[in-house]
Formats: C-alpha cells, structure tokens, sequence
C-alpha cells in the first residue's frame, strides 16, 4: 500500500461519530480524517472476535501453524519496511530515521513470539493433599494447562504507532487470543497497513479487529465491554484509572503500562561525558515522548555544574525538524494539545521561579516543535517535577550522598524505570535493588530487548509485557485433577 493509498482508505472506512482530522504535527496540516467507529464497531468487532475464538479457528490451531504465520507477517513487515516507516513518521512526526531504527524490533517481536507459540507448557503435579472424602492423594494425578485468555482489547498511544501496535500483538496472537485493536486516534496510519499484512500472512479473518474512534467513544466501549476479557492498555495512569474501573462491570482482567517520571542518577564517580549524552538522549530523543524518558536528573554536587552545562549543551545541539527535514535527529510533539500541555508545565514553572538554563519555549515555526529544556532550582512540590510532563523536559537537582539519591529519585508515584551513571560497581548492582522501577538501566539508558520483560512498580502499571511474562500476560492457567 502507498501511503496515499492509506491515507484514502482510511478516509472510506465506515463509522457512527465525529469525524476526525489526522495531523501532520511537523506542519500542523491536515493529511486525512476517519469517522469514529464508537461503541458500534465495538460491538461488531467483539462479535466477531468472540466468533473465532469459540469456533477455534485460530487458537486451535497447532502451534506451530501458527508459529509459521507469525514469521509471515515479520517477513512482510519489513517487506513493507519503507511504507511503515514513511506512515509513522508523517503521522507522529519522528524523524524517518527513528523510525527505521524501530521498524526491525516490530519484525523481531513477531519472530520471537513465534517461538513461544510451541512453548507454553502447563505443569505434571504429584498430589501430596486431599481432604480424602473421595479418594486418597497417591490415586490422584494433577495437571496444569495453560489456555489462551480469549478475546483481548488492546489499546495503546501515539507514539511509536507501529511498535506500540506490535507489543501488543505478537504476544496475543502467539497465545491464541482473539482480539480487537484500538490505536490513538492521533495516530491510525500504520495500522491499517498492519491490517493488511495480518490478511495477507494468513491471519483468518475476524481474529484481529481494528477498530478506530477515539478513546473516549471506541476505547471507553471496549473497557467495559461485556464480551471482552482482558484489556492490555497502554497509555497514562489517568487513562489507566479510568480503564480498570471501566473494566470492573465484568471483572475483565487489566494490563496496564503507564506513565513514568523516570529518575537518573549521577555520581561524582561516573564517566560524565558518556552521562550527560545518555541521560540527553534519554529525555530529548522523540521529544521526550517514551514512557521510559529520564524526566528527572538528581547529579552528585562535585559534578553538579558540569552535567547541567553539558545537558545544555546538548539541548542546543541536537536538531528538530520534521521527517523531511534534513539532518533532523528531533521531531515534534505529536499534538496541540500535548504542545499546550507542556507549555503550561514550563510557564507554570516560570512563575514559580524555576530556572530555565535553556529551551522553554516552542519553535517560531509551524509544527508542535518545542526546545529542548533544562530546569534547575525545582521545589519537590511542584506539579513539573512531579507529574508526566511527556516533552522535552527535564529537572536538574544536586545530591550529596547516596542515601539522599535514592531517596529523591523514588520520591514519586511512578515506578517505570530508573537509571545509575557510577564507576562503582558495588554501587551501581546496590542501587538497582534500592530504586522503585521495573526497569533499571546501569551506565546507560534507551535499552530495550523484546526477550525480557518490561513493566512498572508502583503507579506506572499492573503486570508485564515482553519475555515469558509478555505471553503468560494472555494465557490462564486451569488446574486439573484426575481420579486414577
Ligand atoms: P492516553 O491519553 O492515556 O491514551 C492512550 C490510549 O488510550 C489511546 O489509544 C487513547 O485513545 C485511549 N484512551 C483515552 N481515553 C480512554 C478511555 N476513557 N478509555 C479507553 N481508552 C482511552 O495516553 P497518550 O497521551 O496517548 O500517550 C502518552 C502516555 O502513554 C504517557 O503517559 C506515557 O507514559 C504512556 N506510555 C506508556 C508506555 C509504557 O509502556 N509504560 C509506553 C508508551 C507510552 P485516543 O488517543 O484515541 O483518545
Ligand atoms: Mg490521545
């Protein structure tokens, strides 16, 4: 599919509510617009997802047949490499290069999982206990099965539209589920080409449903959707809340990954220049908008200055501009709304006398491109250093010993992820226990392996995805018992 082809076909598809503009948020035009589907297409979706689960066509397929589709479809992924990218750069705004350098890990995950489709294995158990009215332990045999959750609703953000689509995806179908999948209104581009190769990998028809609306209408409609029974979401823990109590009608089972205010750690001991290019990158790449962002930077006070000078540095040097844009190593933010967002953090800060060491402004361009932006003097109380900001910004505070790092760094309602800059190596291993996150990142930060699992301590989410967890997120365990 051409990207102009995407753009018409989405503008064709069926819908009940509003109709609903798709930006390009590097020149704020309009490229196309869809109509809600709603609670509507909700509801068709689930029938149909719910039809092929029960007839099996899908989860009762022998592993390995399903194994064999899921290495199509990350054959075809890259196949369809150059229209992937180009969609998710026009429409999220990162550069075309950021995007190429995701694309593979879409085509992995599927590989990966795909090995999983022949592994999920229950337990044998040799009975020690019962209550003997029937029978005694040593004529009872026990078994574990490991069974697909049946029919899963996926919701996830803007932004990396097609990896976000993909982590939800590979897992589910390797397990068996059948599902319905709802992107970010913002960003719907990709998925439809997404749509497309699940067809043409031999995905049946109806185990994957997409659905498009926003989250309000299409989302809130699958979180308390009766005939759904599980919800993998992705997205703020605002959004996060509303969805667990939405979930609550049937008592669906909820995945959450949210939000984060991810603490980096520097020591006087560290490697500072390999630090502040890290720790740089780890807030201002894609504008600072991944959950795992180092949004706040605690450095030991003997290098206190250095870092702040060289985040600055930094700041100024790497370059935004639009997919097209040449040399362009940072996009925008991916909307009005987030651009209003953020901007009311940092003037809000302004006017309670944060110091700006350089950016907190928006570009004088067209595009929601805002200057990359270091704050220094912040009061642990204010709503910047303590909420998701999910821009290019980042708090500077000085530490003088561990103990009081530790503490700032965990002085959050977040958990998702934490980073250590130290030469210490005792410390470094020390620290990664003492910090509240799931991921913890030593001497370095934007890892990422699909093969082990990721998820958040604390308000940043419920479960795991990736790894052995990210099957087992959709699979249910049935004990057995057999008289013998
Ligand atoms: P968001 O507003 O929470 O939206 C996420 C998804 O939920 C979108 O598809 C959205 O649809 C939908 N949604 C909104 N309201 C809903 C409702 N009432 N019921 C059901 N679904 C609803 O998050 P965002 O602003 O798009 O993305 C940024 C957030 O995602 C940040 O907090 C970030 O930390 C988090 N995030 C977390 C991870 C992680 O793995 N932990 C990864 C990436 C991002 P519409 O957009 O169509 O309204
Ligand atoms: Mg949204």
């Amino acid at each position: 599919m051409t990207v102009r082809t995407v753009l018409d076909d989405i503008r064709r598809r069926p819908g009940t509510g509003e109709v609903i503009p798709v930006i390009d948020p590097a020149t704020e035009d309009q490229i196309t617009e869809f109509t809600d589907g709603g609670a509507a297409a909700v509801d068709e979706a689930v029938a149909r997802a719910r039809a092929t689960f029960e007839s099996g066509v899908w989860r009762g397929l022998p592993g390995r047949e399903r194994a064999k589709i899921m290495w199509r479809i990350a054959d075809l992924i890259e196949e369809h490499a150059d229209e992937l990218n180009r969609l998710d750069s026009l429409n999220a705004g990162m550069p075309l290069i950021a995007a190429q350098m995701i694309l593979p890990t879409c085509a992995e995950m599927f590989r990966y999982y795909a090995g999983w489709c022949t592994k999920t294995e229950g337990n044998a158990y040799d009975v020690q206990m019962t209550t003997g009215i029937t029978g005694s332990a040593a004529d009872l045999h026990a078994y574990t099965l490991k069974e697909p959750f049946g029919v899963v609703g996926l919701i996830f953000p803007w932004n990396g539209p097609i990896f976000n689509a993909c982590a939800k995806l590979a897992p589910a179908l390797a397990a068996g589920c059948s599902s319905v999948v709802k992107p970010a209104e913002e960003t719907p581009l990709s998925a439809i080409v997404l749509e497309r190769i699940l067809a043409e990998a031999g995905v049946p028809d109806g185990v994957v449903n997409l659905v498009l609306g926003y989250g309000h209408t299409a989302g809130a409609a699958l979180s308390a959707h009766p005939g759904v029974d599980k919800i993998a979401f992705t997205g703020s823990t605002e959004v996060g809340k509303l969805i667990v109590q939405a979930a609550s009608g049937n008592l669906k089972k909820v995945m959450l990954e949210l939000g984060g205010k991810s603490p980096v750690l520097i020591f006087d001991d560290a490697d500072v220049e390999t630090a502040v290019f890290s720790a740089a990158m780890g807030i201002f790449v894609h504008s600072g908008q991944g959950c795992v962002c180092g949004s706040r930077v605690f450095v030991q006070r003997g290098v206190y200055d250095q870092v702040v000078e060289g985040l600055a540095g930094m700041a100024n040097t790497l370059r935004l501009g639009g997919p097209s844009e040449e040399g362009a190593v940072i996009g925008p933010l991916i909307s009005q709304k987030q651009l209003t967002r953020v901007m009311g953090f940092v003037d809000e800060g302004k006017r309670d006398g944060v110091e700006v060491v350089t950016g907190g402004h928006r570009l004088d361009r067209r595009g929601y491109f805002v200057h990359p932006t270091v704050l220094t003097n912040v009061d642990r109380g204010m709503r910047l250093y303590q909420q998701e900001i999910f821009g290019p910004v980042v708090t500077v505070l000085p530490f003088d010993d561990e103990d009081e790092g530790v503490a700032l760094a965990n002085d959050t309602a977040y958990g998702l992820a934490g980073s250590v800059y130290t030469q210490n190596l005792s410390r470094a291993h020390r620290l990664a226990k003492r910090l509240e996150a799931g991921t913890i990142t030593l001497n370095c930060q934007l890892v990422y392996d699909h093969a082990l699992p990721f998820g958040g301590y604390k308000q940043s989410g419920w479960g795991r995805e990736f790894g052995k967890d990210g099957i087992e997120a959709y699979l249910q365990t049935k004990t057995v018992y057999a008289q013998l």
